[in-house]
């Protein structure tokens, strides 16, 4: 938590603000080590960034003096990631690592090789996703929550809703054995697609490509979905 994210509930006024839940109080006192007095970055969500002197802390809440929240959050990546449904644990550290590199927009994708069973999972309730996304905020000092749209059919995505997100983006479909290798240093908006554990599927290779994406790779070495997303996002931006 490198940044104490702030709702429009935990302001009172333009100068002072109450945090409450455990989970923040918790990483003040045990992270932070924070003693009244302190100093620390805040941020409010969808606004800007400033400081903030603690200047009580107990069990039950900490209440911070606002300075000027005046600072603009970092820029985000201009790009829309497509992302094949991960299991569970591996969707959240992945939620967490794309929101803190500046991804604000996720679309999780259903794809063969994606496990039926990943769409009933827990992480996937808006309570959950919402969690992952504010711990990368705290981490990368942001303040603009991702939006995150889930696509439980390839096949209406590709046809429905594809067409649009390419209108204006370039898309990029990450597949190790495609031709071209990964660009650096793209500035105009993109469409980035990663598969599952298991790959997409030729027939959703050929699909893709066919909507108009590039395919791209990364090298001979097979990564982890969240290690292959970090690697694409790092080498593209
Ligand atoms: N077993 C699968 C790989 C799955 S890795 C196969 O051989 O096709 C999970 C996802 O990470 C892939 O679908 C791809 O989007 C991305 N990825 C991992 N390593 C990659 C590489 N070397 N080049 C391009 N994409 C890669």
């Amino acid at each position: 938590m490198n940044l104490i994210l702030l709702t429009h509930d935990d302001i009172e006024n333009d100068r002072l603000a109450r945090v409450r839940d455990p989970r923040r109080l918790r990483h003040l006192r045990e992270v932070h080590r924070a003693t009244p007095g302190d100093r620390l970055t805040l941020g409010v969500v969808g606004g800007h960034i400033g400081q903030g002197e603690l200047l009580t802390l107990c069990d039950q809440e900490a209440t911070f003096a606002l300075s000027p929240l005046d600072q603009a959050p970092p820029p985000p990546l201009p790009v829309h990631l497509v992302l094949a449904l991960p299991r569970p644990r591996m969707l959240a550290r992945t939620l967490e690592h794309v929101t803190a590199l500046g991804v604000k927009q996720i679309t999780l994708l259903h794809t063969r090789r994606v496990e039926k069973s990943y769409w009933m999972s827990p992480e996937l309730t808006p309570e959950k996703i919402h969690h992952h996304l504010v711990l990368g905020l705290e981490q990368a000092r942001d303040t603009l929550l991702p939006e995150v749209t889930l696509e439980r059919g390839f096949r209406p995505f590709v046809e429905g809703r594809l067409p649009a997100l390419l209108e204006g983006r370039r898309g990029l479909l990450a597949h190790p054995g495609m031709p071209s290798a990964c660009p650096r240093g793209v500035e105009a908006p993109t469409l980035l697609l990663v598969g599952p554990e298991g790959g997409f599927i030729p027939w959703e290779v050929e699909r893709l490509l066919e909507a108009g994406c590039e395919g791209i790779h990364l090298g001979q070495r097979i990564l982890r979905v969240e290690t292959a997303v970090t690697a694409l996002l790092a080498r593209l931006f």
